[in-house]
C-alpha cells in the first residue's frame, strides 16, 4: 500500500506508544507519525527515571502492554537481565527499558517509514478539509487523516496562595517529575504540598540525611500498601450510587480483604462511573475521593517500609491541613498553615516548597500551549467533571459545539471525565488497543474495513 493514510500520534508515553504500536502492528494499517517533545521516545513522564526507589505501584503480572497478553511483560523479564524484583515490583526505570524495547522492535518492523518518530513539539492541531493539519514547532506541518492526543497528565496548578516572586525562585519546584528538578544542598526542611504517590515519590527523590519533608493535604491520607493477594471477595451487583458503591466494599471486604474487594471492583469502574450522574459524580469528587486514591493507588512494600521509617524518624511529617500562604523571604519560604479542623494559624519555615498535589484536572487552568491553543479553536472542551477533556464512549475528542470530533482522539488521564480509572497501564492499555481498532474502522483499513 503506497497511498498509505497518516495518523500523528502526539506524546509517546505509555499511552502514545501504545496506540502507535497497534496501529502499524497491521500490515494494512496507516502510516504513523509519532511526535514527541522531550528527549526520550516511549518512557514518558513515569518511566524515565532512573532512580532505584521509584518502583512500579503496579505488581509486574499486571504491567504488560497489552490487554490480549497478560504475561507478555513477565516474559519480556525472564529474557533480560539486570533487574531486581522487589515482592512482585520492579522499578519503573525497567518498564521504561521494556517500552523502549518494544518501540524498537517496531521501528525495526515496520516496512520502511510506517512508524515514522518525529522529535518536536506539536504547537496545533487545525482542521484541513477532510483531514487534519499539525503543526510542529520548528514550523514544518504534518497532514494527518486522524489525530491522537496522548499527552499525560495536566501538571498541578500552581498554589493559589503562593506569589509570583515564590513561583519563579529556586524555592519553588513545579513539576517533581522533571528529572532535573534538584534542590540546593543546603536546604533542610522542604514543604511538599500534597500527601498522595506525588508526595512518596518526591520525598524519595529529593531525600538526604538531615533533611525534613512536611507533607501536608487537605485530609492527610497516605496511600495504603500492596499485600500479597488473597481470595477475592464477591461483590454482588457493583450499580447505584457512590454510597451505594461504598456499602458494598464496605461489606465485601468486612473480613480485612479490602485489596481484594478493590481489585475485584475495578473492571466495573467505567460502567460505574459512567451510570452515575453529574451530581453523583461531584458528590464522589468532593466526599470519597481522597480514600478511593489511597486505596486504589498502593505503594510497594519496599517503598512503604521507607515511607513507615521517614515517618518514625520525623524526616516525613504528614498533616491534614490547609496552606494559606506562602512567602518567599530571603532566607526561605514563610508558610502558614491551618490544621484541619483548628482554628489557630501555625507557621513553619521552610527552604523549599514542591507541588506534589497530583494531576491537575481543569483544562481551562492547564498551561500546556497545545490544549489552550485547541481550546481556542474551539475543536477541546473541558468535560463536565473538570478531570480532562471531553470525549465521547468512542474517545473522540468533543468540541464547543458539542459534537464528536471525526478523527480527533484523545488516550490515557486527559480522558478521566470520561472513564475515570484511566491513568494506570492496566486501563490505558485497554484504551490505546480500542482507540487504534477505532482508527482503522475510520479509515477503512485492515481487517477493520470489512
Ligand atoms: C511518577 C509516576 C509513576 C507512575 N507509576 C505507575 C505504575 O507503577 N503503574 C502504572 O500502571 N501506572 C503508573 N503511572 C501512571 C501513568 O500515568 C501511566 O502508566 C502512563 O505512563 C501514562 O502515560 P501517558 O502516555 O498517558 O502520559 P506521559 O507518560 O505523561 O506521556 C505524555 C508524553 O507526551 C509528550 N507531550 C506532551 N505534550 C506534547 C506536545 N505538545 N508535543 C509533543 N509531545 C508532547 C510528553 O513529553 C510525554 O512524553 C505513573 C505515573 C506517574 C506520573
Amino acid at each position: 500500500m503506497s497511498n498509505r493514510p497518516t495518523v500523528a500520534v502526539v506524546g509517546s508515553g505509555f499511552s502514545g506508544l501504545l496506540t502507535a504500536l497497534h496501529l502499524v502492528a497491521d500490515p494494512e494499517g496507516p502510516t504513523v507519525r509519532l511526535v514527541e517533545r522531550s528527549a526520550a521516545f516511549g518512557r514518558g513522564a513515569a518511566y524515565t527515571t532512573a532512580n532505584a526507589g521509584h518502583l512500579l505501584n503496579v505488581r509486574v503480572a499486571n504491567m504488560s502492554a497489552y490487554p490480549d497478553d497478560p504475561e507478555h511483560f513477565t516474559r519480556w523479564l525472564a529474557g533480560h537481565e539486570g533487574w531486581s524484583a522487589h515482592g512482585g515490583f520492579v522499578t519503573r526505570g525497567v518498564y521504561g527499558d521494556y517500552l523502549q524495547d518494544l518501540l524498537k522492535a517496531a521501528v525495526v518492523r515496520s516496512a520502511a517509514g510506517r512508524l515514522l518518530l518525529e522529535g518536536d513539539e506539536v504547537v496545533d492541531i487545525s482542521r484541513a478539509g477532510p483531514a487534519w493539519k499539525v503543526r510542529l514547532g520548528v514550523g514544518r506541518e504534518i497532514e494527518a487523516a486522524a489525530v491522537v492526543l496522548a499527552l499525560g497528565v495536566l501538571r498541578p496548578a500552581p498554589p493559589a496562595v503562593a506569589g509570583p516572586d515564590l513561583l519563579a525562585s529556586p524555592r519553588y519546584v513545579a513539576d517533581p517529575w522533571d528529572p532535573k528538578a534538584v534542590l540546593d544542598d543546603e536546604i533542610d526542611e522542604v514543604l511538599l504540598l500534597g500527601a498522595g504517590l506525588t508526595m512518596v515519590d518526591a520525598a524519595v527523590t529529593l531525600w538526604r540525611p538531615g533533611r525534613r519533608f512536611w507533607a501536608l493535604s487537605r485530609r492527610g491520607l497516605v496511600p495504603r500498601t500492596h499485600a500479597p493477594v488473597g481470595p477475592r471477595p464477591e461483590i454482588e451487583a457493583p450499580r447505584g450510587s457512590p454510597v451505594e458503591i461504598l456499602r458494598a466494599l464496605r461489606v465485601a471486604s468486612s473480613d480485612g480483604c479490602w485489596r481484594e474487594a478493590i481489585d475485584e471492583l475495578r473492571p466495573h469502574v467505567r460502567t460505574i462511573w459512567q451510570g452515575w450522574s453529574g451530581a453523583e459524580r461531584a458528590a464522589f469528587l468532593r466526599h470519597l475521593r481522597p480514600w478511593w486514591d489511597v486505596h486504589r493507588h498502593r505503594l510497594a512494600p519496599s517503598v512503604a517500609r521507607r515511607v513507615a521509617m521517614l515517618m518514625r524518624g520525623r524526616e516525613l511529617v504528614v498533616r491534614a491541613g490547609k496552606v494559606t500562604s506562602l512567602n518567599l523571604d530571603r532566607d526561605g519560604v514563610e508558610v502558614l498553615w491551618r490544621q484541619r479542623g483548628a482554628k489557630l494559624t501555625r507557621r513553619l519555615w521552610v527552604g523549599a516548597v514542591v507541588n506534589c498535589a497530583g494531576l491537575l484536572g481543569d483544562l481551562n487552568q492547564a498551561s500546556e500551549p497545545l490544549l489552550r491553543q485547541l481550546l481556542l479553536r474551539g475543536l477541546i472542551r473541558p468535560d463536565p467533571s473538570r478531570l480532562g477533556v471531553d470525549v465521547d464512549p468512542g474517545s473522540r475528542l468533543i468540541g464547543v459545539g458539542g459534537g464528536a470530533q471525526v478523527g480527533l482522539y484523545a488516550v490515557g488521564p486527559l480522558t478521566r471525565g470520561a472513564f475515570w480509572e484511566i491513568t494506570s497501564v492496566p486501563d490505558i492499555r485497554s484504551q490505546a488497543a480500542e482507540v487504534a481498532q477505532a482508527i482503522m474502522r475510520g479509515l477503512k483499513l485492515g481487517s477493520a474495513a470489512a
